[in-house]
């Protein structure tokens, strides 16, 4: 099929990269010229695993194809699928600013029986708003799919080639069997619904895992507080079938580019209509409260912070990914420095991305030990690979003190008990001193 697929970001280009590896021809469109010549010399602007093997080889065999001319990417394709952003509004709600200028850049362009599918994720409504914007353009009948993504950063082109479901919401049953045709091959389920239930469904899962997320960060610090394990607890819970083990890790709070925006904008919509979602409310201040709790762990062992260095090992919102968007390393941070502490930062991928949030407030350093030497105290706020294999005993030694607060829980308790003199404060379990 001959597929064009607006936004080259993690969604739009994961899917693009991926239904050209399963036969289709694919041009991605972006308004973002550096990014396309980029995406044109076979280079990826943004770091996910397997995404540029697969980039070069399908360009390579001429089946994608890259440019900032909607009219050229949009023409003859069968399928357009628009995948921009849809930020968080300062009121909550999501900003569709980017999908509307979408829909009105596609419109000039749609041929009779062009299937418009909406990727982005977008509030109730939006499906039957921008068909009647591309209609009222191109004065035809546009046939839409609501088409939902559930990938993950840092496992995109794995989670596209092996989705859980694909959700397919429409109104014309051609243009859902065709959208269900491009997918084919993935041999995934597909759940058909219609246009809302399809928009809550996305909405409803992202807060679903992120009250998961709040709930077990929630256990965590009762589990502090009375002498519990929250990984035991955790994995005892995870075991039960009903629950599952996924997204039960206690940590420093969810961040990234959905989770944060998609709750406030399900409150938001739930606000609109007049539903009181105050669990939602709930699985925020939780949130807001634990991107906090090294900082507060930091205060309760030195008294004041003033004076003192901070490394902090990671920055973007989860390993595998070089997105700053909502990371906790952003309030971590601020925090720190807001109290006087001087910060020494270290990430394997994310120290540019890092640079244009964080700013220069603090110091970026290009190894584990120049992060370490002469701190006070380390922060482990990514759980990177290369976090779990240190080797601890030597790096303890370039510390001013031997004292580390781990967000991720990803260090391994026996490999802390064999370091001398090591103190170590982890989420919900019962500090090493
Ligand atoms: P992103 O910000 O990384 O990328 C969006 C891209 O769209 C940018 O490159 C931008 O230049 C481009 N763009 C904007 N207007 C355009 C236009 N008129 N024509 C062509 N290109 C245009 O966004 P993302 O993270 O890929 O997210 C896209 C959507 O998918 C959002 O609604 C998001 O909530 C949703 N989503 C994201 C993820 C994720 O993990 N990032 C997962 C599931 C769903």
């Amino acid at each position: 099929m001959k597929i064009a697929v607006l936004g080259t970001g993690y969604v739009g280009l994961s899917t693009g990269v991926c239904l050209s590896e399963i036969g289709h021809q694919v041009t991605c469109i972006d308004i973002d010229d550096q990014k396309i010549s980029r995406l044109q010399q076979g280079i990826s602007p943004i770091y996910e695993p397997g995404l540029e093997t697969l980039l070069v080889k399908n360009t390579g065999a001429g089946r994608l194809i890259f440019t900032t001319s909607h009219k050229d990417g949009v023409e003859g394709a069968e399928i357009i699928i628009i995948a921009v952003g849809t930020p968080q509004r300062p009121d909550g709600g999501a900003d569709l600013s980017y999908l509307e200028q979408a829909a009105k850049d596609i419109s000039g362009h749609i041929e009779k029986g062009t299937i418009v599918v909406i990727k982005s994720t977008v509030p109730v409504g939006t499906n039957e708003y921008i068909k009647k914007i591309i209609e009222e353009k191109c004065n035809k009948e546009v046939m839409m799919v609501s088409n939902p993504e559930f990938l993950r950063q840092g496992s995109a082109i794995h989670d596209t080639m092996n989705a859980d479901r694909i959700i397919i919401g429409f109104e014309n049953k051609e243009a859902a069997e065709k959208v269900q045709e491009m997918y084919r091959p993935l041999q995934v389920p597909v759940i058909f619904t219609g246009f809302r239930s399809s928009e809550m469904i996305k909405y409803a899962s992202n807060a679903f895992l992120a009250t998961k997320i709040s709930f077990i960060n929630e256990i965590a610090n009762l589990c502090e507080a009375v002498g519990a394990d929250v990984e035991d607890v955790a994995k005892g819970m995870g075991k039960d079938k009903r629950i599952g083990e996924a997204f039960l890790q206690a940590g420093i709070g969810y961040g990234g580019s959905c989770f944060p925006k998609d709750v406030k904008a399900l409150l938001h919509t739930a606000g609109r209509y007049g539903v009181n979602f105050s669990m939602l409310k709930e699985t925020i201040s939780i949130n807001d409260f634990q991107k906090e709790v090294l900082v507060k762990k930091a205060i309760k062992r030195f008294g004041e912070l003033k004076g003192k260095k901070i490394g902090i090992l990671g920055l973007p919102f989860k390993p595998e990914t070089d997105d700053m968007r909502e990371a906790p390393s952003i309030n971590i941070a601020q925090s720190l420095t807001n109290l006087g502490a001087e910060v020494v930062a270290y990430d394997p991928v994310g120290t540019e991305q890092a640079k244009k949030i964080i700013g220069d407030t603090i110091q970026y350093v290009s190894s584990v030990f120049d992060a370490v030497l002469g701190a006070d105290a380390l922060f482990i706020v990514t759980e990177w690979k290369e976090f779990t294999q240190l080797d601890l005993a030597s790096l303890m030694k370039k510390m001013k003190y031997p004292i580390i607060f781990d967000g991720r829980n990803c260090l391994e308790e026996d490999r802390i008990r064999q370091c001398e003199k090591i103190e170590y404060y982890p989420i919900g379990k019962q500090s090493i001193l």
